[in-house]
Formats: C-alpha cells, sequence, structure tokens
C-alpha cells in the first residue's frame, strides 16, 4: 500500500503538535520545513521506480556480504527519512533477533510492528536520547524521575509513558517513533526500561523543533546549506498511553543496552558509507581551489591534499573493512563488523576539522571575505570581480568567487560546525565508539604480541618470524 507524496503530506495534517519559534505549525505548510516536500516526492519516486519495474526496498534484512553491500549501497540513493526508516527497521530486527529466545513474545510484537510499518510505506525515527539529566547520576538519582523517560503507569490495554527524548532528526515529519532506552539499565531501574512505538500525533506528543541552516532564499552565497533541512525534535512525552501491541520491553533491565546498541551499529555504518563520500568531497574541494588559485604544483599544498587523500582512504577503507568482515548473526543475518564500523566513524568525525583546516589554508581569505552574489550581478562590480578574482586557472573569476561561496558553505561557515556536531553525536557520541571499538578489539592477541616481542612468552624475541620495525 504505497503512498503518494500527496497522500504523505495529508497524513501529516493529523493533529500532531508541532512547535515552531514557539507556536505550533502545520509542517505541510511552513516554509522553514520544507523538507517535507523532499520526503513527498521520495514517495512520488518510489511508485514511480515500482511501476518501471525496479522497486525500491522498504525494507531488507541482509543474509549475505554481497546483500549487505548492495542494501548499503542502495540507501546511499535513498531520500533521508526513507533511509532511516529503512536503517530503524535493521536495527529493530536485530534486538528482536537478540530477544527471541528469552522474550518471544516481544520478539513477535516488534515483527509485527516491522511489518505493518513496510504495509502501510510509514516512516520511522529512533527516538532514543533522553533529557539525562545529571550525566553523572542513573536515573534513580535524577532531581525529576522524567530526566529517563519511564513508565507511568500500567492497565490491562497497556502502560502510560512520561519522559523527553531530545535530538530527533525528522520527529516532527514521522509517522511512528520509536522509544527505546538510551543506555544499560540496571536492577532497580525497571521503571525507565522501556521500549515501544508511538504515532508522532499521539495524545500527549509535544514535539518542539530546531530547524538549524540557512534560508532557502539565498543558494547563491549558501549553495550547499540552503537546500532544505531536517528539523530536530525535542519531544515531549506528557503521559503517553502506549497499547500492549506497541510496547516492546517494560521493565526487564538486561536486554534494554541491546536495543540502543543495534540501532545504534546501523546508523554508525550507514554514517562511516556518508562519511566516506564526504571525506572524498572535501578532497575534491581542496583540488579544485589550489587548481583555481594556481597554487596545486606548490610542495606544501601538495603534500597538505595527500595528507587528505590519507585520511580519506583510510575512512574509506574502514567502512570496507566492516562490510567486508560482517558476521552472520545466529538467526542468519549478516550484520556490520563492530570495530571497523566504530573505527570508521570515530576517524572521520575526528579529522574533519583537520579537512577544514586545510581547505580553508589552500583557499586563502576570499573563502571569507570574496564580495556578495550580488555584485556578481552588477556590470561595474562585476568587471572588477572578473579582472581581480581570476587566478592562475582557466576559471573564470566569476566562478572562483562562488567556489570560494561553497567551500566557505561546505568547510568554514555555520554548516560545517553543523557537520561537525552531527557527527561527532549523531548516531551515538564518540567515546560510545571508543568502548564499542575497545570491546571488539582483539586484546589477548595484541598482549600475546607484545610478549612475544619482548621475550616474556618463554621463547625469545630473536625466534619471532619478524621483527615489528620495517626498514625500506
Ligand atoms: C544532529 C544530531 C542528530 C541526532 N539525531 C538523533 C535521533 O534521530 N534520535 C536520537 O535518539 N538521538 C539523536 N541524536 C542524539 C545523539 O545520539 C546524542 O546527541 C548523543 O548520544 C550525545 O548525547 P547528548 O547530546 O545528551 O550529550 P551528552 O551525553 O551530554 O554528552 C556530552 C559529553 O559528555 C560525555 N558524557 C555524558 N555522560 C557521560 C557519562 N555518564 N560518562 C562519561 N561521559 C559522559 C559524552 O561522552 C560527551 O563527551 C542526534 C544528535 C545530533 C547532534
Amino acid at each position: 500500500m504505497a503512498m503518494t507524496g500527496e497522500e504523505y503530506l495529508e497524513s501529516l495534517r493529523d493533529g500532531r503538535q508541532v512547535v515552531y519559534r514557539g507556536e505550533v505549525i502545520d509542517v505541510t505548510t511552513h516554509p522553514k520545513f520544507s523538507v517535507v516536500h523532499t520526503i513527498a516526492k521520495g514517495y512520488d519516486k518510489a511508485i514511480e521506480l515500482t511501476n518501471a519495474g525496479t522497486p525500491v526496498k522498504t525494507r531488507s534484512f541482509p543474509r549475505s556480504i554481497d546483500e549487505l553491500r548492495a542494501d548499503i549501497e542502495e540507501m546511499q540513493h535513498l531520500e533521508g527519512t526513507q533511509r532511516v526508516t529503512r536503517l530503524a527497521m535493521l536495527g529493530l530486527h536485530t534486538a528482536a533477533g537478540r530477544m527471541a529466545k528469552e522474550y518471544p513474545e516481544y520478539q513477535r510484537r516488534i515483527e509485527a510492528f516491522v511489518q505493518r510499518c513496510d504495509e502501510f510505506d510509514l516512516r520511522v525515527v529512533p527516538a532514543i536520547t533522553d533529557a539525562k539529566g545529571n550525566r553523572a547520576l542513573g536515573p534513580l538519582k535524577q532531581h525529576d524521575p522524567d530526566a529517563y523517560l519511564r513508565i507511568v503507569g500500567r492497565s490491562e490495554e497497556g502502560i502510560t509513558i512520561s519522559g523527553a527524548k531530545l535530538h530527533v532528526t525528522n520527529a516532527a515529519l514521522t509517522h511512528e517513533l520509536l522509544v527505546m532506552p538510551t543506555k544499560q539499565m540496571k536492577p532497580g531501574e525497571e521503571e525507565w526500561s522501556v521500549a515501544c512505538a508511538v504515532p508522532a500525533n499521539a495524545m500527549g506528543v509535544v514535539i518542539m523543533t530546531a530547524v538549524p541552516g540557512a534560508f532557502a532564499e539565498d543558494p547563491a552565497y549558501y549553495p550547499y546549506s540552503s537546500r532544505p533541512q531536517h528539523p530536530y525534535g525535542f519531544i515531549v512525552f506528557d503521559e503517553v498511553f502506549v497499547p500492549w501491541e506497541r510496547v516492546f520491553l517494560t521493565g526487564e533491565t538486561q536486554p534494554t543496552g541491546g536495543f540502543a546498541h543495534s540501532l545504534g551499529l546501523w546508523l554508525r555504518l550507514d554514517t562511516a558509507a556518508v562519511q566516506a563520500d564526504e571525506s572524498d568531497m572535501l578532497v575534491g574541494l581542496a583540488q579544485l581551489l589550489a587548481e583555481a588559485n594556481g597554487s596545486e604544483k606548490i610542495p606544501h599544498i601538495r603534500d597538505k591534499i595527500a595528507e587528505m587523500v590519507l585520511d580519506a582512504t583510510v575512512v574509506r577503507a574502514g567502512f570496507e573493512a566492516a562490510v567486508a568482515t560482517a558476521k552472520i548473526t545466529p538467526d542468519g543475518f549478516c550484520a556490520p563488523d563492530e570495530l571497523y564500523t566504530n573505527m570508521a566513524k570515530y576517524f572521520a568525525t575526528m579529522n574533519m576539522p583537520k579537512a577544514y583546516a586545510i581547505v580553508q589554508d589552500i583557499g586563502g581569505g576570499s573563502l571569507l571575505t570574496a564580495p556578495m552574489p550580488e555584485d556578481l550581478e552588477n556590470p561595474t562590480t562585476s568587471a572588477y570581480l572578473d579582472k581581480y578574482m581570476k587566478a592562475g586557472s582557466d576559471m573564470s573569476g566569476a566562478d572562483r568567487t562562488r567556489l570560494f561561496y561553497a567551500a566557505r558553505d561546505l568547510a568554514a561557515d555555520a554548516n560545517a560546525g553543523r557537520r561537525q556536531v552531527t557527527y561527532m553525536h549523531g548516531a551515538g557520541g564518540l567515546y560510545a565508539q571508543k568502548l564499542v571499538a575497545r570491546r571488539h578489539f582483539n586484546m589477548d592477541r595484541a598482549k600475546q604480541l607484545a610478549r612475544d616481542a619482548a621475550g616474556l612468552s618463554g621463547k625469545a624475541a630473536d625466534d619471532s618470524p619478524e621483527t615489528l620495525d620495517v626498514a625500506l
């Protein structure tokens, strides 16, 4: 039952309480929410592809490395909410598989929910991150028990929940909010051990939104960030009722961490795929700027770009390794390798400031100070710009000026800071990647190598097949 774009827009006029700048708004008509039309076009395109005999998968659970690779590749071409829905389904399916043995009823409900979303062509967003209050304290010791979303009532029909989920991308434009614990809960924290699906228009749900980004009216000066931006949702659940059929965890602490973790793995793999391309794009941007400036053969410029090439290649290698060494789970499902996935996202994020700095360095001051787009239209000033902004290459002064706008927007203006925070915290903070990487690194083997090298394992260091130092 595929929805058309128009039907999608209509489905959002469902009484949902979306607040922007202090007012309840209609997300289908508000100019700052124009990304809703991009999503609607994604719905129409899916129908077109189906009619052309090449339907886009709405969900898929890869069973081999080849299928995993094909799925991730296909997902990179999907519209954002479509992709996140696919990832949410993958994460849920992974979590359900892990719970199957001990909690078959939850597994059944999860699979029924996945089936329903698929059948009715619904968009789903993961609503994981709690307000969390004092970061050093668990839910029991917070000044307000709602700092972590919790169960405040139970009845024969279902549960009632209160709390908030923050930062949720596209919460205002989705059908379903997939609520799950933000961390592993401990015994005593049963009240906060809850996972469930809540319609975005459920009674008691209020979504405050922030839509960072330049105004759409300014594409000449902000060629990248004036594109429609996704809204972020600060979702309040004020005594929201959830029927049992939509409840996937209610009071069991042990499986809590597994939920966010299952989803985090897929979100991080997807982020690493995006970062691999984005790292290449920044290399290309640095090279274009160097050529536009005539500096591409200067040794220190070439060296800096070579450094970016190496960094970008490590990100891609991490992503490729995550897929190539994917593991088949006991239920026959192919999941990316945890160590490489987390490494790739971490490394890409940590090296972004360096890539930005090199682009800023190679570009020169015009990156920030080039005259405004209107000056390219005015005959007098545009002649001056053509005369003085032309540099080493065949590129006209006007185009070199436009390249500076793009480089500023991509690597030196507010958008660059936003991208950095998105990668730093989205799909889980950097520290979480370190924890997972450490857990999956083969420390025993590493220690054994060190013992062998130090001659502590009974065999002399000289007996080792190779020494660690390499001479060229
Ligand atoms: C652009 C963007 C999109 C996002 N989209 C979504 C989404 O769709 N759905 C969703 O659920 N979430 C989403 N997130 C939330 C994201 O997962 C969180 O921002 C991230 O997990 C960090 O949590 P926080 O923002 O509360 O920061 P904090 O937890 O306050 O972290 C700040 C720093 O404190 C450290 N810290 C905090 N607590 C501890 C502790 N107990 N021990 C050690 N160190 C600690 C962290 O490691 C970090 O260094 C998004 C975030 C961003 C920026």
